[in-house]
């Protein structure tokens, strides 16, 4: 059976650093707030090219926190609309509604499965405030255009980069193209930590500062509280790891990208449909490698009944979920479509060269 992600072999890869880490921290008696955080956000900060980073509980606080902070700034209020994709996962939608904000949910491109930009300036009125663009897959989504749309209008860009952490548009990397970005360390991310964890990454100090203190019960300062804020913070022991794992992202994205360009050059099946490759290879870090077939339940089962595991990212649009009942009569065909087609194949930085020539073999004799 070749496993959709084997987590196991991925953190193993790293075993002796990762076991020092932890056996450090264990031992220092520090478990929060202390030096592997401020390391591990400096190094993120480093990595993406952000002024700063901020180490958050996982990712939907890091979107939740994002929006929070810009209305404690004034900048956003309850009531307002936030742009977003259609199609993501429900994580980047619930951090909008969570906040009193108004989600708008924008069709995707079927051919990239990320938001549509020419379909943006239409959904905006004189309530948007934001975009939240989403990586989605692993792909980044930004133009120029996207730039000038937000400029014009007065809205902040900010990025789910979740599910794309290492992936450059024209050398600037995804966290660090829009106003503000939240990443997530689930563990099965590609920078995954051995639980929840999240980030944010931000040029904008001010909003550093607020989200810093409203992922800390709403304190800069000691029992001194100048928000209503939550407990979102990030573990010594997930920073310690996170902080060894970065390292190698690269490499391990890269590998992510060897394989892809396999599946895309190797499978020959007149009934699946590949992902596009971008413009430039650094535009995708390949979280997941989505195929779209009519006849996705046939295909799953056939890769199943062959020893491939395969996942659904994701099998209902958010729209259509019980959770936005107040949604569920609208209509998004693309994003319906994606949802009804869309099946994910194995990628992961530790697959072998066999296991990917048995997974191509067996999808074209389907
Ligand atoms: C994983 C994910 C999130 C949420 O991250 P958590 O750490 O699980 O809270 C948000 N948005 C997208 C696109 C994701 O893939």
């Amino acid at each position: 059976m070749i496993k959709f992600l084997d987590l196991q072999k991925i953190n193993l890869a790293h075993q002796q650093e990762i076991e020092e880490k932890l056996l450090q921290t264990f031992r220092s008696g520090w478990y929060l707030m202390g030096n592997e955080v401020k390391a591990f956000e400096e190094q993120l900060a480093d990595y993406i090219g952000a002024k700063q980073a901020i180490g958050v509980a996982n990712g939907l606080d890091a979107l939740r926190l994002i929006l929070r902070g810009y209305i404690e700034m004034g900048i956003m209020q309850k009531g307002d609309e936030i742009l977003v994709p259609a199609n993501t996962y429900i994580a980047s939608i619930l951090a909008i509604s969570d906040n009193g904000l108004v989600p708008v949910l924008v069709e995707p491109d079927l051919s990239t499965y990320n938001i549509d930009i020419s379909k943006i300036e239409e959904k905006i009125t004189s309530k948007t405030k934001g975009i939240l663009i989403v990586h989605l897959y692993g792909r980044v989504v930004f133009s120029e255009t996207l730039k000038n749309l937000a400029t014009a209008h007065g809205l902040k860009i900010i990025e789910d980069n979740a599910q794309a952490i290492g992936a450059e548009w024209i050398g600037v990397k995804t966290g660090n193209l829009g106003d503000a970005a939240g990443f997530s360390f689930y563990p099965g991310k590609n920078l995954g930590a051995l639980g929840d964890a999240g980030g944010v990454t931000t040029n904008d100090e001010e909003l550093a500062k607020t989200i810093r203190a409203l992922a800390n019960y709403g304190s800069n300062q000691k029992y001194v509280n100048i928000y209503q804020g939550l407990n979102s913070r990030l573990d010594e022991i997930q920073a310690a790891v996170l902080g060894v794992k970065l390292k190698y992202i690269d490499a391990e994205n890269n590998r992510r990208r060897e394989i892809a360009k396999r599946y895309i050059k190797e499978i020959k099946n007149p009934n699946i449909i590949l992902p596009e490759n971008p413009e430039s290879e650094a535009e995708h870090v390949w979280h997941v490698f989505i195929v779209r077939t009519a006849e996705r339940e046939k295909l799953q089962n056939y890769l199943t009944e062959n020893g491939v595991q395969t996942l659904i990212h994701y099998p209902i649009p958010p729209h259509k979920q019980e959770a936005y009942k107040e949604w569920n009569n609208l209509s998004f065909p693309i994003s319906e479509k994606i949802h009804e087609e869309v099946l994910s194949l194995p990628i992961s930085p530790v697959m072998s060269d066999d296991e990917v020539t048995e997974i191509i073999q067996v999808i074209n004799k389907f």
